[in-house]
């Protein structure tokens, strides 16, 4: 995400790096490689052309003087203009009062609307919301079918139109889903508009239509990151056309100069409400402009990350490890599995990695770290006996043959964990009893 803009920052302030005052020359100079690293990002010009201003501004005055060394002052300014481009303060969902939430989508075909529609849906039953899916697009063949599979994939139920009712009247049905859901006690009700491969008047009047008629409480526009400058005009084609409360960015996991969707909030005044990443129903999360612009600089995303683990960290379990090891000073293969298996609960090992600061030099390793590796040590754990788990030293030489075979891997691979687990063991232990391992403080207790 946004990859090459991230390279182009660090290069950047790079050059900075060592200097005691930053001259008219070197602010200068910054500010043109800025300029260059959002073009080049596809961020749109206007908004280029303002935050390049603000930025040589800013560390032209007198902010540059305070506890900072000058290339912290620019990433600090830089941070702070990318987080007001990017809208400011998290814009989170507004609830009706009474009755249910009507949050309406809108926007082009493949913009990722009905599979955003179930992960919003998915998102929402994790607030502890009741949600039901609408199917108002009713002029793409498959489009009601779709939103039914996606809906099944995320326990969501999707009212309908009966089949065999001839094209349907979107309206109508958005009226009646939300006539349903006060009658079914759901609480929110997310309709799916029809989208169309461009922009045209019909297409626009039927989301107004619908808009009008069914008063929605937010109504998002839902926008593809990766096609560019098309980005932002659509936007303001749409917001020109049917209007919109916030904006919904997806497939923000393609790198493809995703700059343009750092502009639309810029451009279009509406915030960037919720962001998708991916294909899982999972990938999906409300947009944070500030955690976004510190995933720009390379400053890590540690808040997702914790709010990630206490989302899927099995609390008791790990205390009862760690209490374990602090009693007994010991921890098993059995241990070392049930941490593993916690973590993976985060998600992708890339993803995790990705999100701790200062890894951006290590992208290249990270894409291609084989997410299977887990898989195989967790074959090879498992294939061995409760009592080779508890006390790994008894796995001798055919004990390494018989595992290796059990999880179809190699000897050398059984070899390599074992040795792996000893040696952390080791560093736990010297941790523990206060030893210390070279480097690293002891942990007192
Ligand atoms: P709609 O026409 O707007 O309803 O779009 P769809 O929901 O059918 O999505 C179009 C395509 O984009 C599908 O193949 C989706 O799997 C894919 N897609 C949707 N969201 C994302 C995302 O965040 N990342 C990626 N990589 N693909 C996505």
């Amino acid at each position: 995400m946004f990859a090459t803009l991230s390279d182009r920052l660090a290069d950047t302030f790079k050059h900075l790096r060592g200097k005691g005052k930053l001259s008219e020359a070197d602010i200068d100079a910054t500010a043109r490689e800025i300029r260059i690293a959002l073009l080049e990002a596809d961020v749109a010009l206007p908004v280029v052309k303002e935050f390049v201003a603000a930025v040589k501004e800013r560390a032209r005055g007198e902010e540059v003087s305070g506890a900072l060394n000058p290339a912290q002052q620019v990433v600090k300014i830089v941070n702070e203009e990318l987080v007001t481009i990017l809208g400011g303060e998290t814009r989170r969902l507004r609830y009706a009062k009474t009755g249910p939430t009507v949050i309406m989508l809108a926007g082009l075909q493949g913009a990722g609307k009905t599979t955003l529609a179930a992960k919003l849906a998915l998102w929402l039953k994790d607030q502890d919301k009741t949600p039901v899916l609408v199917a108002a697009d009713l002029q793409r063949p498959n489009a009601v079918q779709q939103l039914q599979v996606n809906g099944e994939r995320v326990g969501v139920p999707v009212f309908a139109p009966a089949p065999g009712n001839g094209v349907g009247d979107p309206v109508a049905v958005a009226r009646e889903a939300i006539e349903h859901a006060k009658r079914t006690l759901h609480d929110v009700v997310i309709i799916d508009t029809a989208g169309r491969l461009g922009v045209d008047a019909e297409l626009m009047k039927q989301a107004a239509d619908i808009r009008d008629a069914v008063q929605p409480d937010e109504v998002l526009f839902v926008v593809d990151a990766m096609i560019g400058q098309d980005a932002v005009t659509t936007a303001q084609l749409f917001l020109d056309g049917v209007g919109y409360d916030g904006v919904v960015l997806t497939k923000l996991d393609g790198d493809a100069r995703g700059g343009a969707a750092l502009s639309i909030a810029s451009i279009t005044g509406k915030p960037v409400m919720f962001a998708s990443a991916g294909e899982k129903m999972t990938d999906f999360d409300l947009f944070h402009p500030d955690r976004m612009a510190s995933r720009i600089l390379d400053m890590g995303d540690m808040l997702t990350l914790i709010e990630q683990a206490e989302k899927s960290f099995d609390e008791a379990e790990s205390r009862k490890a760690a209490e374990k090891l602090l009693e007994t000073g010991d921890f098993t293969l059995d241990d070392f599995l049930k941490q593993m298996q916690q973590i993976r609960k985060l998600g992708s090992m890339s993803k995790i990695m990705g999100m701790l600061p200062g890894m951006g030099q290590f992208r290249d390793q990270l894409e291609n770290f084989d997410e299977r590796e887990i898989d195989r040590i967790q074959a090879i754990i498992q294939s061995m006996t409760p009592a080779e788990r508890d006390n790994p030293k008894i796995i001798d030489g055919s004990r390494r043959a018989r595992i290796a075979k059990g999880s179809g891997r190699q000897v050398s691979d059984v070899n390599q964990l074992v040795d792996r687990f000893f040696e952390a063991k080791k560093m736990m232990k010297s941790m523990m009893g206060g030893g210390g391992v070279p480097g690293m403080p002891a942990i007192p207790g």
